[in-house]
């Protein structure tokens, strides 16, 4: 059978702790998940870290290290954001279930990516924009906060009680329908529509750059929640293209 975790990747942003990536990389490896990736650990490798993971070592080694969050979910067409709290614009919010649920539905068509934030700060608004559904450990409002590799331990082990359910003929049903015709558009082409949508907008003076407000963030909701896929996307391009051209000719 095809290693549907090989799809999967977990993704820590900034992480201050090495002990945290050890604990993660154990907590990947006993759910059967290996790749993970590093958005600027402050301190990796580590001795600290390799101690943590308690024989997951392979998983620290294989380990990717990036620069920016859009580099890690790169080629991702899900890409879910976990938050320990609620932030300005609400984004579709998933329960770990029904997180894995949808994982699990998607895994064997595309790259998935599971984004975790700072120990200190979570992640921040525009990096939980880059996300088409953000996953809420339901955990004590007083107290709400998990450990970083805690929430990995239930995000991964979620995924694979998924796994395990839909080998025993009792697939869990995803959230959003995963019967579609066309591949969905990755992260990085929604990326370039955005930038395209923006500069667009700007031209039309729709778009105040001295005063954008929330209009992207509106938008980028709007769209990562429709779940482009490949041809919905080029044609989106295509209108930003003859809009920008018709300009050009109209000056
Ligand atoms: N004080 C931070 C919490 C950071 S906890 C904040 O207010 O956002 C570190 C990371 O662990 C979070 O960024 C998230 O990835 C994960 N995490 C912790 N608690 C969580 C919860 N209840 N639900 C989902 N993710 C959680």
């Amino acid at each position: 059978m095809q290693n549907l975790m090989a799809n999967a990747r977990i993704v820590l942003v900034n992480t201050s702790h090495p002990g945290n990536i050890g604990g993660a990389a154990r907590a990947m490896k006993n759910m059967g998940i290996h790749n993970l990736v590093l958005v600027e650990p402050r301190d990796f490798p580590s001795g600290k870290a390799d101690a943590r993971s308690a024989g997951a070592q392979d998983v620290l080694e294989d380990a990717l290290v990036v620069d920016t969050l859009a580099e890690a979910i790169q080629g991702c067409a899900l890409v879910v954001g976990t938050s320990a709290r609620s932030r300005n614009i609400p984004w579709p919010l998933l329960d770990p279930r029904e997180t894995a649920a949808q994982a699990l539905a998607e895994l064997p068509k595309h790259q998935v990516a599971f984004v975790f934030g700072r120990e200190d700060r979570g992640l921040t608004n525009e990096e939980l924009h880059l996300c088409n559904f953000h996953v809420h450990i339901p955990s004590h409002e007083e107290f709400s906060s998990l450990n970083l590799a805690a929430a990995v331990q239930v995000i991964t082990y979620e995924l694979r009680m998924a796994l395990l359910a839909a080998n025993e003929g009792d697939t869990p049903k995803p959230i959003w329908g995963t019967q579609w015709d066309e591949e969905l558009a990755t992260n990085d082409q929604m990326e370039k529509l955005f930038e395209h949508m923006a500069q667009t907008l700007i031209e039309v003076e729709f778009l105040d750059p001295e005063s954008p407000r929330q209009l992207m963030a509106r938008l980028r909701r709007l769209y990562v929640r429709a779940r482009m896929d490949r041809i919905e996307h080029n044609i989106m391009r295509g209108i930003l293209t003859a809009i920008q051209r018709t300009l050009k000719k109209l000056r």
